[in-house]
C-alpha cells in the first residue's frame, strides 16, 4: 500500500516552528488590542455566492482558485447547496457584520481574525493551498467616521507597529489609490483605450487580461512588457477631487506618524472590492512571493453582498510569510535555542509511576515545562532520554518518594544533589539562566 501523505500545496507545521508561530499570533493579539480590536472567528466555509459577489467573479480567486463542491440535502428541508473553502477572510468577515447588524450600535466595528484560508495556486515557496492569513477590518456606518482617511493611516501605522514589535526588519510599504467606485469605469476605459494599440505586443496573459480586466495588466511581471505598462495612463490621472484629496490626507497623516511609505501607481491588487486606498507590505528576504500582506479600502464591498451601506478598511497578513521571513532572519542571526524541558522524572520501578505523575502535575502547576519517563526503562535509557529531552533529571525511587528528598542531576554542571521537593521548583526554574 503507498504511504498516504499530506496533499500537495498543504503541511504539517511541527515543534518547534509551531512556537515561532504562536510568538507572530500572539503579538499580533497584543497590538491588535491596543487598537481596541476584539476577535472574530467565521466559518471555514461559506455559501459560494458570497465570494462569486465579494471578491468579484473576475479575479483569479473566484474563476480558478476556490475550493468549491456541491454539499447533498441530507433532509427534504435541506436543499442541495453551492459551498466553498474560503480563499480570504474579509468577504466572511463583511458577512457577519451584516448578518449581526453590527452596524446598529453606530460604533465603527473593529475586527481581526487568524485562520486558514484555501486557494488551488501553483505551489511554491512561500504560495501554499492551505496557507494562514492574520487580518483585520474596521467596519461602520459613514457617520461613525468609517470613510474617514485617519482610519486608513491609523491602519497602517497599526501594522507598522506590528512588524516592527515582531522583529522584522527591512520591509517596504506602497500605497496607492484605485478611486471611488465613480473614478474605476473611467480608469478602465482610459486603460482599454491605450492598451488597444500595444496590446498584442504583450504577453499571452496580458492579452486575456486586458479583454476581461484591464486593470489586471497593471500586476504584470514578465520583464518585457514592463516598457510598455510603464508609458501607461495611470489611475492617480483618472481620480475626482474627493478621492484625490482622501489620499493626500492618508499620506498626511503617514508623514506626521512618521511612517516610511512609497506611493505606486501600479498597486492595483487582485481583489475586485477594492476602493481608494491600496497597499502593500513588502520584504526583500521572501524571493519571488515578496508580499507580506495586502490590504485596502472597500466602501462597496457591504452592499455588494446585500447589506447596508457600510464603508470599511482591512488587511491580510501571509503568516506562513511571516514566519519564513522571521526564519530567515533568525538564521543569519543565531539559530533559535531548542526547546528543552525544564527536568525529566524518571520513576525508578513501575511502583513509582503513580507518585511520578503526582510530581510531574505539582511541578507543571508550579510552571515548569516537565517531561515524564517510566517505570519500565532501565536507568541508562532513562538518563539519555533525559539528556536529550531536559535540563536535568530527577530520580524517584521508593526512599525518594517516603522521605520527599529527590536525586536530582543537573547536565550542563554534571552535579548531582539531594534536594527536597519543596526547594525542587525554584531550582529548576533557576536552571533556565544558566
Ligand atoms: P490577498 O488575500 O491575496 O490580498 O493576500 C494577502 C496576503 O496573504 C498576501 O500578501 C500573502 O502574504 C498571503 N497569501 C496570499 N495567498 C497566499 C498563498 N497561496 N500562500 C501563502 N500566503 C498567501
Amino acid at each position: 500500500m503507498s504511504t498516504l501523505k499530506a496533499v500537495r500545496g498543504t503541511r504539517d507545521l511541527l515543534p518547534p516552528e509551531t512556537a515561532l508561530w504562536n510568538r507572530i499570533e500572539a503579538v499580533a493579539r497584543s497590538v491588535f488590542a491596543r487598537y481596541n480590536f476584539g476577535e472574530i472567528r467565521t466559518p471555514i466555509f461559506e455559501d459560494t455566492a458570497l465570494f462569486a459577489r465579494g471578491v468579484g467573479e473576475e479575479t483569479d480567486i473566484v474563476s480558478k482558485e476556490m475550493y468549491t463542491w456541491e454539499d447533498r440535502a441530507r433532509a427534504q428541508s435541506e436543499k442541495t447547496q453551492s459551498l466553498t473553502l474560503r480563499p480570504e477572510n474579509t468577504a466572511g468577515v463583511v458577512r457577519a457584520y451584516i448578518e449581526h447588524k453590527l452596524g446598529e450600535t453606530g460604533q465603527l466595528a473593529k475586527l481581526y481574525y487568524i485562520g486558514p484560508q484555501f486557494r488551488r495556486e501553483r505551489p511554491q515557496k512561500g504560495r501554499y493551498r492551505q496557507f494562514s492569513q492574520i487580518g483585520a477590518e474596521v467596519i461602520g456606518p459613514t457617520h461613525a467616521g468609517s470613510e474617514s482617511p485617519l482610519r486608513d493611516a491609523e491602519v497602517l501605522e497599526m501594522l507598522a507597529t506590528f512588524l516592527d514589535e515582531l522583529g522584522i526588519t527591512g520591509w517596504t510599504l506602497k500605497i496607492n489609490s484605485v478611486g471611488s467606485s465613480a473614478d474605476r469605469p473611467r480608469y478602465i476605459e482610459t486603460l482599454r483605450t491605450a492598451l488597444a494599440p500595444v496590446v498584442s505586443q504583450m504577453c499571452p496573459d496580458c492579452q486575456r487580461r486586458a479583454e476581461t480586466n484591464p486593470l489586471r495588466v497593471l500586476d504584470c511581471k514578465i520583464p518585457e512588457d514592463q516598457p510598455i505598462i510603464d508609458a501607461l495612463p495611470r489611475i492617480a490621472d483618472s481620480l475626482d477631487e474627493a478621492s484625490r484629496d482622501h489620499f493626500a490626507q492618508v499620506c498626511a497623516a503617514l508623514d506626521a506618524s512618521g511612517v516610511p511609505y512609497t506611493h505606486d501607481h501600479r498597486l492595483v491588487r487582485g481583489l475586485d472590492y477594492y476602493t481608494r486606498t491600496t497597499f502593500e507590505f513588502t520584504h526583500g528576504g521572501l524571493g519571488a512571493q515578496n508580499a507580506l500582506l495586502g490590504g485596502g479600502r472597500y466602501d462597496g464591498l457591504s452592499e455588494a453582498i446585500g447589506g447596508p451601506k457600510a464603508p470599511g478598511i482591512g488587511f491580510a497578513m501571509g503568516e506562513d510569510r511571516l514566519v519564513l521571513t522571521l526564519q530567515a532572519q533568525e538564521a543569519n542571526q543565531k539559530a533559535a535555542p531548542p526547546q528543552v524541558a525544564d527536568t525529566y522524572i524518571a520513576p525508578l520501578g513501575p511502583a513509582q509511576n503513580p507518585a511520578a505523575l503526582a510530581l510531574a502535575r505539582t511541578l507543571r502547576r508550579q510552571g515548569l515545562r516537565v517531561e515524564l519517563g517510566d517505570g519500565t526503562f532501565r536507568l541508562k535509557k532513562s538518563f539519555e532520554a533525559a539528556d536529550k529531552t531536559a535540563r536535568s533529571i530527577v530520580l524517584l525511587g521508593e526512599d525518594e518518594a517516603q522521605s520527599g528528598i529527590l536525586t536530582v542531576k543537573v547536565f550542563a554542571t554534571g552535579s548531582q544533589s539531594k534536594v527536597p521537593q519543596t526547594e525542587l521548583a525554584d531550582l529548576l526554574a533557576g536552571l533556565r539562566n544558566t
